[in-house]
């Protein structure tokens, strides 16, 4: 299992690149993504600005889903009940994501 660049993570000045530590001046920033380029296949401006703020929130994501996961009541197995629908699919991106 590998593990992600530690969080937070920060859109920089340019709205289209996200680094960890972009706000420590004291540290070097780590790049975590760039979502435009110049080739054709760059999305349209808003949409790699959203891309961008959708990847920098990914840390903060996944440790809202591992609290869901472990504030969420367990039930057998078979409940189909809102929680452990919620619960499961929580479970399950988080397995996702360690893979
Ligand atoms: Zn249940």
């Amino acid at each position: 299992m590998s593990h992600h660049t530690p969080g937070p993570w920060y859109i920089a000045a340019d709205g289209y690149s996200v680094y960890n530590d972009y706000s420590d001046l004291d540290k070097r920033p780590t790049a975590i993504a760039v979502t435009t380029d110049s080739t054709p296949f760059a999305p349209p401006d808003d949409e790699a600005k959203a891309n961008a703020k959708l990847i920098a929130a990914a840390p903060e994501l996944l440790a809202d889903l591992h609290m869901v996961v472990a504030n969420l009541p367990v039930h057998e197995a078979t409940c189909t009940c809102r929680s452990c629908c919620v619960r499961a699919a929580a479970e399950l991106t988080i397995r996702r994501l360690d893979t």
